[in-house]
């Protein structure tokens, strides 16, 4: 495990107290801005009050398009399949009706200042999405922060719609959401002393299985699931309340 950063001091509880470095000892240029915890979060309804997708739906949807949604939950198409399919279905929409539609999701507005506590006490957050870059990308930027995000990439093309393809060069697609978001979640648990989680679908549950309750937070159709199976977890309203567990108010 790498020596991990905690400016200003922590409520994180190192697992093995022996291997606290030594304050007399010259800080180590290499690991001094390791993060010691990671905060892994689903984007769309997480980090946000709504889904891009269920406000596409909603706003610009053509009335004849298939049922792609329904054929996913049927079991006939993926996850990432289904979405590609009705963000490709944009096309007859300009790419200006889609950024209201992403204005319209709800960052959680206290979403910089919470990410600014989270990297004060030695955490990390890392955003992984089933959706497109295309949105998550600029909202995050319209709040001034700049985590490490795995998300489909995508692009607008009049006439075409919105464009979303899997990741394919990163360590951590998926076949069936593009993003493999238990894998981050994997990844982060083998390097860092505390590793939370939070989501509110169903594709959020193998990543949620995977840390221990007190750090499994969840909302919507993921806290159905967790209380179906017997998974304890806490639940939360807004993404800034999270932080206000993992490091206090
Ligand atoms: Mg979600």
């Amino acid at each position: 495990m790498p020596r991990c950063s905690r400016p200003g001091g922590s409520a994180i509880a190192a697992p093995d107290p022996s291997a606290a470095p030594d304050p007399s000892a010259a800080p180590d240029p290499s690991t001094a801005a390791e993060p010691c915890a990671a905060l892994v979060t689903d984007f769309d309804g997480t980090m946000t009050a709504r889904d891009f997708y269920s406000l596409v739906s909603e706003r610009l949807l053509p009335p004849d398009l298939p049922d792609h949604w329904g054929q996913y939950r049927a079991g006939h198409v993926t996850h990432f399949e289904a979405l590609q399919r009705i963000f490709a279905s944009l096309g007859r929409h300009s790419e200006a009706e889609l950024l209201e539609v992403m204005d319209a999701m709800g960052l959680d507005e206290g979403l910089a200042g919470s990410v600014a506590r989270l990297t004060e006490h030695g955490w990390e957050v890392v955003v992984v999405s089933a959706g497109c870059s295309w949105y998550v990308d600029r909202l995050l930027a319209s709040a001034g922060v700049e985590p490490e995000v795995h998300a489909n990439p995508g692009r607008f093309v009049p006439g075409q719609g919105l464009l979303m393809q899997r990741p394919e060069a990163s360590p951590f697609v998926s076949h069936e959401l593009g993003v493999d978001k238990a894998a981050v979640v994997r990844d982060r648990l083998a390097r860092r002393e505390r590793v939370a989680f939070a989501g509110d679908g169903w594709p959020d549950l193998d990543a949620a299985r995977l840390v221990p309750a007190e750090l499994r937070f969840a909302r919507g159709d993921l806290a159905t699931a967790a209380a179906a199976e017997g998974l304890a977890f806490q639940r939360f309203e807004r993404w800034s309340q999270i932080v206000d567990e993992v490091v206090g108010p």
